[in-house]
This record gives structure tokens, C-alpha cells and sequence, in this order.
């Protein structure tokens, strides 16, 4: 196994140890959703379209209390090295019931009793933390669409490779580390809303590693403002 960090504290992509790759949001990319984001995320090219809140189809799974969110990520044939079946796979659904719950959070589900909010996520080419990439990019589609939120949920991985604690693990720091910790946060209400983890940590690192998630949230925080704002103030002109 070919060695993650150097003598310089360098990455394989030539990182440090607490940078994260280079993140890109547009707004309202899709005219035909209620609200669109696509972000480039590193390599993760994710676009997420967003409908509702509009009636529930079948009606008896309509909430008679709140709203019913369905959540689809799902990754295109082409997103991997390997063709990828278009068959959802158990990885796609658990990732589609995280990142619906990681939203869920932040809606205010109980203002839209009876009715339904669909979320799609189409991964097109992804290289690790698509699911962080997906739960930023999304929430971004959720305020495109106007859905009223509590805060944004921003996301994204931290990790341990070669001993170290590192922000935003790539497909291979992912592949070949020995930690991956995904994290969402809301920033304002300084709330956790998705926290897995792949691996073993001691607690001290574990509280350095969920610091330094919380931090790289905030980093994405500010990139999902402006792209918003930009995309506002464009159509203010
Ligand atoms: P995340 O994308 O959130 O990090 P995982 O940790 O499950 O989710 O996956 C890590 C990476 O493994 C993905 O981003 C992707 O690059 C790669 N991967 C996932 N599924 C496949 C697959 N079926 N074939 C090839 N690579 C895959």
C-alpha cells in the first residue's frame, strides 16, 4: 500500500493535511425542477434536482403532521472507473436514507402537513465524500426551490490516512485510510445532523477529527452563501 502522506505533511494530491479539495456550486441549473444545484466537489461532479412541496402520489403515504420527503442519490453507470450497474445498490440506498434524514433536520417538515418533497441526486463522475458533496449540494436546491429551513446543512469527511487526522478524504486517501468520518452540520444552530464512521479512532482523535469536520462545514458553509447569493443577485439585474 503506497504511502498517503509524505515527510512534508503533503498529500497524494498534494494537499495538506487540513485542506480541502476545491468546491464549486451553481445554483438553478435545471429549469424544469422546483430548485437545482450542481457542485463540483474535488472530482465529485453531483447534480441534485428538487420538487415540491406538491401532493403526495400514492395519498396514503401522505403525513397527516408534516411533510413526506423522498430522497433518491443515486450514481450514473459512468461515475466509477468500472461501469457501474444503473441498479440501485444497497450502498445507494442507505446513502439515500442518511442524506434524507441529514436534510430532514434542517426542512420544516411540520409547516407542510400532506404533502411530498422529492430530492434526486445524480452522481456523475465521483472520487470519495460524494455523500457530503450530495447533503451540500442539495441543501443549496432546497432553498433554490424555496423550502423553508432552519438553517442550511453543510457537509463533508474528515479521516485518519497514514497515522494522520485529515479534512476531505479523496477516493483513494478513502480506499486506503484507516478512518473515514463523513459529518453534516448546520452552522447556526451548531447542530450534527449525519455522523458516521468507517474505522477506529482513540477519543482524543476523535474529538480532533469531528473539530476539524465541524470547521470544513463552516469552509463549505460560506461556498453554498455565495453561490446562492450570486445566483440571486444575478437575477435581481
Ligand atoms: P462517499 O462517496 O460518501 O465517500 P463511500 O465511502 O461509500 O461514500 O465511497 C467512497 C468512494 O468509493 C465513492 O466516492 C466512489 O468514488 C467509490 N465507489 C463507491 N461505489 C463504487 C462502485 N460501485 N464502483 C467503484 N467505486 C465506487
Amino acid at each position: 500500500m503506497g504511502k498517503l502522506v509524505d515527510e512534508q505533511g503533503r498529500r497524494v494530491d498534494g494537499r495538506g493535511l487540513n485542506e480541502m479539495r476545491p468546491v464549486k456550486i451553481e445554483v438553478g441549473v435545471l429549469k424544469n425542477a422546483d430548485g437545482s444545484a450542481y457542485i463540483e466537489h474535488g472530482k465529485n461532479k453531483i447534480i441534485v434536482a428538487v420538487y415540491g412541496p406538491k401532493e403526495v402520489h400514492p395519498r396514503h403515504l401522505a403525513l397527516p403532521d408534516r411533510m413526506f420527503i423522498r430522497c433518491r442519490y443515486h450514481m450514473s453507470p459512468f461515475s466509477v472507473q468500472e461501469r457501474k450497474s444503473p441498479q440501485p445498490s444497497r450502498r445507494e440506498i442507505e446513502l439515500s436514507k442518511v442524506i434524507r434524514e441529514a436534510l430532514e433536520a434542517a426542512i420544516m417538515i411540520e409547516e407542510y402537513p400532506r404533502t411530498a418533497l422529492d430530492i434526486f441526486i445524480e452522481v456523475l463522475e465521483s472520487d470519495g465524500g460524494s455523500r457530503g458533496a450530495s447533503i451540500t449540494a442539495a441543501s443549496v436546491a432546497l432553498a433554490n426551490a424555496g423550502i423553508p429551513m432552519r438553517d442550511m446543512v453543510a457537509s463533508c469527511a474528515v479521516g485518519k490516512i497514514d497515522g494522520h487526522i485529515v479534512l476531505d478524504l479523496n477516493d483513494q486517501e478513502d480506499k486506503e485510510g484507516e478512518v473515514d468520518l463523513p459529518v453534516a452540520y448546520m452552522p447556526n444552530l451548531n447542530r450534527i445532523t449525519l455522523l458516521q464512521m468507517d474505522g477506529k479512532l482513540l477519543h482524543e482523535e476523535f474529538d480532533r477529527a469531528l473539530d476539524l469536520a465541524v470547521h470544513g462545514c463552516e469552509q463549505i458553509y460560506g461556498i453554498q452563501r455565495s453561490a446562492l447569493q450570486d445566483y440571486y443577485f444575478k437575477q435581481d439585474r
